[in-house]
């Protein structure tokens, strides 16, 4: 932990109603920025879109129906810290409302009126452990609770990676794929679900996860989103 992260954990302890990312105070808490940093979080809307920047990361991999992410990763941009604060600063509330916002935008998809529910991509128990809780679960209940859905935290499970790391991409190592996925429990014949995540970089993990979901539910239908995507 650097000292701006240290000096920054002093500010929340006395103004717990600071913007994420400049540390300004802002009215609520729930507000999360202020608004001039509000107005710099680079909005995707890509979710008008029938094909996207989405399908074309995971073209040939994992074959989905819509793919929205809602906002745009970039080293040092406010998303950035939105994701920093959520996963490293114990605010699973962050998760929440960050969810709530992508389910606002999922909302307006035309086609995901009959989504059956909501899977977060698991992370390893000792993750968990570690952080207190999953990031991505946080995201997805936000998602669920604005588009009335059920989650479904436990149909798939994050395993410990066996075997060679050696055969995939460089890209694909960087984003930290050295676990495997497992299909957990629930039966999602005829299903239509929505796999979300905090971030997409190369859609590793989403490809890897749809791919066991799809290969243990006959005649399912995968939705991804994700609150972020990784800029190229
Ligand atoms: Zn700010």
């Amino acid at each position: 932990m650097g000292i701006t992260d240290l000096l920054r954990g002093f500010g929340s302890l006395f103004f717990p109603n600071a913007c994420l990312n400049c540390r300004r105070p802002v009215a609520r808490r729930e507000a999360l920025l202020c608004l001039p940093c509000e107005a710099d979080l680079p909005v995707i809307d890509h979710w008008r879109l029938p094909e996207n920047e989405i399908h074309d990361r995971l073209a040939g991999r994992l074959p989905i129906c819509h793919g929205i992410a809602a906002y745009t990763f970039r080293e040092g941009n406010v998303c950035q810290q939105l994701i920093h604060a959520m996963k490293y600063h114990n605010r699973p509330d962050v998760g929440r409302l960050l969810g709530e916002r992508l389910g606002e935008i999922l909302a307006r998809v035309a086609g995901l009126d009959d989504l059956t529910g909501v899977v977060p991509v698991p992370i390893h128990d000792r993750r968990r452990q570690e952080r207190g809780y999953n990031q991505a679960e946080m995201i997805a209940e936000g998602v669920a609770r604005v588009l009335d859905r059920p989650t479904y935290p436990a149909a798939l499970r994050r395993t410990d990676f066996r075997g060679s790391q050696t055969r995939r991409g460089k890209l694909e190592r960087l984003e930290n794929v050295r676990d495997s996925f497992t299909t957990g429990r629930g039966d999602f014949t005829g299903a239509h679900l929505l796999l979300v995540d905090d971030v997409m970089t190369t859609g590793a993990t989403l490809d890897f996860c749809g791919n066991a979901l799809l290969d243990a539910h006959t005649d399912l239908r995968l939705s991804v989103a994700t609150l972020a995507l990784v800029e190229r």
